[in-house]
């Protein structure tokens, strides 16, 4: 048997082995980075549900010369379009030549985990005014009490006049909360399991306590009188609302150092912030694509779920537009197109190492993570990105010198989850996730890092560019 000198043997794995790179020891601007991050808090923080995601999105694509295609009957090479889908998620193009056999395609989502109010919401007990909700998404319900709640969406008047909500943004707003038991009187609650700590029929948020005559429910008719008053609605308008209370945080500079990001829906709008970004400011010879789907986190369901055909529609449109008429060209342009799914990954965290596997996980502040597949158990319900296309990806960001990781989610039967990445699989598209690690997700405060986002704009920009 050969040996080998430790000189030898250091170089060895210097040339060989993997390693680990911590994105803030490498070679960084920290100005760039930071400033990045203020624009990404800003854009968070007016993005808390899907449909004001969709007016921030809509805006910055008006300002870099977008165009509805609705309003163009014609498109030509070089045209730059988007398409809002029932003003809940948005899908773009900046059309190049050869549009079937070079489309490079980013998709995020920008729903993430709320209380939405049940149909019929509002009732009084014990003289107190409350909404009931039913959570969506995954939560720990446990989670969710205690703290203060924003209330955010629309309401749909007889007739079709929508009503905008936003209140808790101002500090001359009210905040709404979930009340939990004392601890004192919490013996019983506390002795039972996670999940049961909290029942999902006690997310009951508390509106209202004035009683304003002597009459029953005289504290919810106050409550169906401000309301009245405030937005011109009845009880009844409550059932066609789309109404979610939402963490009422701010997004905030995290640590003595300002390294991390704590706010809430990170997952899924850091990506979506950054994928935008990149989308507006890359230089590519070959056709851009973006996509913001909601209802990711219900299974990317309905109609502005990623499984809904809307986005063949407006595809179908562009290349229609553009001249092409054959029955299989939108097939064909699935078939050879390039796609990140732009979603985040859980990562190690130091609290919770035991359902991590770390040797295989990502970790917060090591880059940009790839994961080649998500699914559960056997990689059950996983698209499984192949080798090839996974490879090329590697060596976009190789070539880059983007500090990323390669990861799958979790210890094997751990749990699992998934993305939007299957659904475009199953059209045919070369795809494969690949967002940044975040920690505490799902929860009302998700933290994230500044490299790592600063990281994922370089990333996304060289997938633009070079793949
Ligand atoms: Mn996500
Ligand atoms: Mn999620």
């Amino acid at each position: 048997m050969e040996k080998y000198t430790k000189e030898e043997l250091e170089k060895m794995n210097e040339n060989l082995a993997n390693k680990e790179v911590n994105g803030w020891d490498t070679d960084i601007n920290i100005n760039k980075i930071f400033n990045f991050a203020e624009l990404y808090k800003e854009f968070l923080k007016n993005s808390k549900v899907e449909r004001q995601a969709v007016k921030e999105i809509i805006k910055k694509l008006d300002e870099n010369g977008f165009r509805n295609i609705n309003d163009l009957e014609k498109l030509n090479i070089g045209d730059k379009v988007y398409f809002i889908n029932n003003k809940k998620a948005v899908y773009a193009l900046e059309i190049k030549e050869d549009i079937l056999n070079n489309i490079n395609l980013l998709g995020s989502h920008i729903d993430s985990p709320r209380l939405d109010l049940k149909v019929r919401p509002l009732y009084e007990e014990l003289d107190l005014a409350l909404l009931k909700t039913q959570y969506y998404g995954g939560i720990k319900k446990y989670q969710w009490t205690a703290i203060p709640l924003s209330l955010v969406g629309v309401i749909t008047k007889r007739g079709g006049e929508i009503i905008e909500v936003n209140i808790g943004d101002k500090d001359s707003d009210p905040i709404f909360t979930i009340t939990d038991i004392l601890p004192h009187l919490g013996r019983e609650q506390i002795s039972k399991p996670g999940n049961k700590l909290i029942d999902g029929e006690q997310l009951n948020v508390l509106v209202g306590s004035q009683k304003i005559g002597d009459i029953n429910g005289a504290v919810k008719l106050n409550i169906l009188n401000i309301l009245n008053k405030k937005y011109g609605i009845r009880e009844q308008d409550l059932s066609a609302s789309e109404l979610s209370f939402v963490p009422n945080f701010k997004p905030r500079d995290l640590g003595f150092d300002c390294s991390m990001v704590a706010g809430y829906g990170q997952d899924d709008k850091v990506c979506a912030f950054v994928s935008l970004c990149a989308f507006l400011s890359a230089n590519s010879t070959k056709t851009k694509g973006i996509i913001f789907a909601d209802k990711e986190e219900i299974g990317s369901y309905g109609n502005t779920g990623m499984q809904s055909e809307l986005f063949d529609t407006f595809l179908g449109e562009v290349i229609t537009k553009l001249g092409y008429t054959g029955i299989n060209d939108l097939r064909t342009l699935y078939k050879n197109m390039n796609m990140l799914s732009a979603d985040v990954d859980g990562s190690i965290e130091p609290n919770f190492k035991s359902p991590f596997d770390e040797k295989n996980n990502s970790k917060m502040g090591y880059g940009v993570v790839i994961t080649k597949y998500t699914g559960s158990g056997g990689k059950y319900s996983a698209s499984d990105a192949n080798s090839e296309y996974v490879r090329k990806v590697m060596d976009v960001f190789d070539d880059n010198n983007i500090v990323y990781q390669v990861s799958s989610l979790g210890k094997v039967d751990a749990g699992g989850g998934g993305t939007i990445a299957y659904i475009l699989a199953n059209k045919g598209v070369n795809v494969v996730d690949c967002g940044i690690a975040v920690m505490s997700m799902h929860a009302p405060l998700e933290v994230s890092s500044k490299f790592d986002i600063y990281e994922m704009y370089k990333a996304y920009t060289a997938f633009y560019e070079n793949m």
